[in-house]
This record gives structure tokens, sequence and C-alpha cells, in this order.
């Protein structure tokens, strides 16, 4: 195990219920979801924080984005709708540092966020 969980889920080391994967990037079920559909895509590369991305990321990041989409169609959300979120840091709540995209559906979700 290395030090950090999501680069252990990106290596095959760590069990989790994979959605979707590509060369750059791996999507998986939330452990504690808060809605219907709670699946966090993530780099391969570790990426602490959104702090942390640099130019050479833009590419990268891109693909999180498009996986995400991929992600939302696959559970059948592209029309109803869905929520994509990046917490940074303390007071967003951030737990886990290695950068991932939350995609939340399958409920309505209330705006603002708490
Ligand atoms: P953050 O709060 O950092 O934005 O989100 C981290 C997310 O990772 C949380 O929603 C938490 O439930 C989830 N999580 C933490 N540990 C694990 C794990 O071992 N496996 C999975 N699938 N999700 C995890
Ligand atoms: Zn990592």
């Amino acid at each position: 195990m290395t030090a950090c969980l999501f680069c252990d889920i990106a290596a095959g080391k760590r069990k989790a219920n994979l959605v979707y994967e590509n060369d750059d990037v791996c999507a998986f079920r939330d452990i504690s979801p808060q809605a219907p559909t709670h699946v966090l895509v993530i780099p391969r590369k570790h990426i602490a924080t959104l702090n942390d991305l640099q130019e050479a990321d833009a590419d990268l990041m891109g693909k999180l984005m498009l996986a995400a989409k991929e992600v939302a169609a696959a559970e059948g959300l592209s029309a109803k709708g869905y929520r994509v979120v990046v917490n940074c840091n303390r007071d967003a709540g951030q737990t886990v540092f290695h950068i991932h995209l939350h995609v939340l559906g399958g409920r309505y979700l209330g705006w603002p966020p708490g």
C-alpha cells in the first residue's frame, strides 16, 4: 500500500467498485454515497488538491470532465441532471488528498450546498 488511498485504487491495490476506466482516469462508487448515484472520478496521476494543478495538467483535467460526462450518461442522469463537485482543502471538506470529481445524481440536489 502507498500513502494514498486513491493511488492504491487506481493501481488496483485496493478494492473499489469501478464503473469507468481508461489510461488516464478511473471512476468508482463512493463508499459513503450522498445520492443514489455518487461516483468519484480520479486521474491515475497523483495530484493532491485543485491548488496543485499545473498548466501541464490541463488536458488531463479535460479528460476527467469527459469521464464524468460518460459516467453520468451510463447512470442515466444526462437529461435529468447531476452535479460535479471538487472539494478543495478544509473549508470545502476535502478528506482524501488525491484530486477527484464527485458525480452526484438520482435525486434533486439543493443549492446552495451546505
Ligand atoms: P472529499 O471529502 O475528499 O471531497 O471526498 C472523499 C470521498 O472519498 C468521500 O466522499 C468518501 O466517502 C470517499 N472515500 C473515502 N475512502 C474511500 C474508499 O476507501 N473507497 C471509496 N470508494 N470511497 C472512499
Ligand atoms: Zn494519490
